[in-house]
């Protein structure tokens, strides 16, 4: 054998050359033709180069000067973690240092040079696979979990010894269609935009946060296409109709000419789609509807503008930590904040605390991940575990808040009294501040999301306690239909339109109402043209969204006026199935706005 192979093998493509068509859900839109870059698909291959005997003691060397580079960035990165997360989620690196320390576990390394005179990234290699396949064969889950740590090792030792980073998408060097069996939020954040032309997926849902991360970075992206890891081969041409939700592999002459005439097409519509960016954004009866913008990285605040929004609604700071490998200090956070702000010339910036845990960050750091993330440590749950962490994050935020008009609100509250104790800890830290001589805005204005039942339907107690709801329905929807946003297998049962769902809008829009407390929708279907009218008719007057699509929203809502909504919502209330809700909805939009229900799925 030539070489050690490392992850999962090539499966044999059925057909290799027969063009296939494959139907997933459109998560953002547009078209790209190109070539795949299979992520999972392909070996990573570390060659065998043998030694000649006077060399071994400089491979040697190499050897030692890898693991101990590795080590010393373990034990800072340890130290970095105890000083900002604590103890407890620092101990998760003891584990990695430990083997490298341990004399019995990499003296073998040393050993195989020397006996066999081998390379050292190959000993190195052989040496992680053995001890990841005994920690797999192990009884308890906590010890095969280790397995996924000595990867983590073997990546790290491997890049010194390579010179290089072995992470496969920071191999990429020319344009792409990316596709593999799921990307986590970190990497689809991590993505460079202008090498991937889209990306398609075998698991996924249309809210979960890849996808999400997807239609910010205006990526043509389709999920829950199954098994299309197995069906594209490395190389083969594709085309992602991000509209549709269609995967076409190795397309024929006649596909490729309508797929390039469909994206002139596509093209053509954007552009008078932007036209309405400049527009106000008022009913026909001149009533105003906020757009607001959904953003992750504070260079959105500018393209929330350009699309002609005003201001931003929900900034997804959790991103702070998917972008790098260590926490945000609090200047990196203060500067960001500070950043979007600025970007935003003088329109109010609505931040979110840390919406960490469940499928962000958290897990892949797990000593022992959660068997349920997203009923687990997760958003505010898990920042009032880790109040050092959290601190640091509030002194940020209001820190930042004396550089324009800011709001603050807390991500999955489902007590009051998880919301009670965080608004002394931001009492806490205003009263620091105070004492420090720093300057903020006293008139910071509190929010929450309502993301789950229990916040829904005791709207009334919240109401007392903040200044602004914000409506979350992607987690909503998914808490009160026990339907997993990001599962493709159960895709077909998550929709905004269950009438349980509206149910619990409308008790948050009454709660809010008596207590002029303010309401907005923050979740995707704020950016769905066909629940633009339901929503203005149950009283909601902002609407928070991907930046992209506010040109499409403002065209829907400078169609409609008042009466006319709240008579949709009316009609809307009889219906005891979401199909009924979803097909009146669509039928509606038509009659006033039928290029707006072609254009649904297109990110402006
Ligand atoms: C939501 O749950 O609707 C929401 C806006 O938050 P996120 O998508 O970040 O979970
Ligand atoms: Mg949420």
């Amino acid at each position: 054998m030539a070489g050690l192979v490392i992850g999962r093998q090539c499966r044999p493509t059925p057909g290799a050359d027969a063009m296939e068509t494959i139907q997933g859900i459109p998560v953002s839109s547009g078209i790209a033709i190109g070539r795949a870059f299979v992520l999972d698909a392909v070996e990573r291959y570390v060659p065998e180069r043998k030694i000649a005997p006077d060399q071994v003691d400089h491979e040697i060397d190499r050897l030692w000067t890898a693991i101990n580079g590795a080590l010393d960035e373990l034990t800072e990165l340890r130290t970095r973690t105890e000083e900002e997360l604590g103890s407890d989620p620092a101990r998760i690196l003891d584990f990695h240092i430990g083997v490298l320390k341990d004399p019995t576990l990499m003296d073998p390394v040393e050993e195989r040079i020397r006996s066999g005179n081998v390379n050292a990234e190959r000993a190195v290699a052989e040496r992680f696979e053995q001890l990841a396949q005994q920690f797999r064969g192990m009884g308890s889950s906590v010890l095969r979990q280790k397995a996924n740590d000595i990867i983590d090792l073997d990546r790290r030792v491997l890049g010194r010894l390579l010179g290089k980073s072995d992470d496969r998408l920071a191999e990429i060097e020319e344009s792409v269609v990316l596709v593999a069996h799921e990307l986590t939020p970190t990497q689809a954040a991590t993505l460079d935009r202008e090498k991937i032309l889209a990306i398609a997926t075998d698991a996924g849902g249309r809210t979960s946060h890849t996808s999400i991360i997807a239609r910010a970075l205006q990526i043509p992206s389709v999920v829950g296409c199954h098994a299309l890891t197995n069906t594209t081969q490395d190389g083969d041409r594709v085309i992602i109709d991000g509209e549709q939700g269609l995967v076409r592999v190795r397309p024929d002459r006649g596909m490729i000419d309508s797929y390039v005439e469909k994206q002139t097409d596509q093209r053509a519509r954007q552009i008078k789609l932007r036209e309405f960016s400049d527009l106000e954004s008022i009913t026909s009866d001149g009533t105003r509807i906020s757009l607001l913008g959904n953003i992750e990285f504070p260079e959105e605040a500018r393209t929330t503008i350009e699309n002609g929004g005003d201001g931003v609604g929900l900034y997804r700071t959790e991103f702070l930590w998917l972008t790098r490998d260590r926490p945000p200090t609090e200047e990196e956070q203060f500067e960001a904040y500070r950043e979007a702000m600025e970007l935003l010339g003088g329109q109010p910036l609505t931040i979110r605390t840390f919406d960490l845990g469940a499928d962000k960050y958290t897990q892949q750091q797990a000593e022992e991940p959660e068997r349920n993330p997203f009923l687990g440590l997760r958003s505010i749950r898990y920042c009032l575990q880790n109040l050092p962490m959290f601190k640091t994050q509030l002194r940020a935020i209001v820190r930042a808040s004396a550089f324009g008009p800011m709001k603050i609100m807390f991500p999955l509250v489902s007590t009051v009294m998880e919301l009670r104790q965080t608004k002394m800890l931001l009492r806490d830290v205003c009263e620091e501040l105070e004492e420090e001589s720093i300057p903020y805005d006293r008139d910071l204005e509190t929010g929450m999301m309502v993301e789950v039942p229990s916040a829904a339907l005791m709207a009334k107690v919240f109401a007392s306690e903040v200044s602004f709801f914000s409506i979350g329905t992607n987690d909503l929807i998914q808490y009160t239909l026990a339907v997993d946003r990001g599962n493709e297998r159960v895709a077909n049962l998550y929709t905004g339109g269950h009438p349980a769902v509206l149910q619990l809008i409308k008790n948050v829009v009454r709660a809010a109402r008596r207590r002029s407390v303010d309401v907005s929708i923050c979740g995707e279907i704020a950016a769905e043209p066909i629940y633009t009218m339901l929503l203005i008719g149950l009283g909601i007057r902002t609407l928070s969204l991907v930046p992209s699509q506010i040109p499409l929203i403002k065209r829907v809502v400078r169609s409609v006026d008042i009466e006319r909504c709240e008579r949709v919502a009316r009609k809307i209330s009889t219906f005891d199935s979401e199909r009924q809700v979803v097909n009146c909805l669509r039928d509606e939009l038509r009659k006033v706005n039928p290029e707006s229900l072609s254009d649904s799925r297109m990110d402006a």
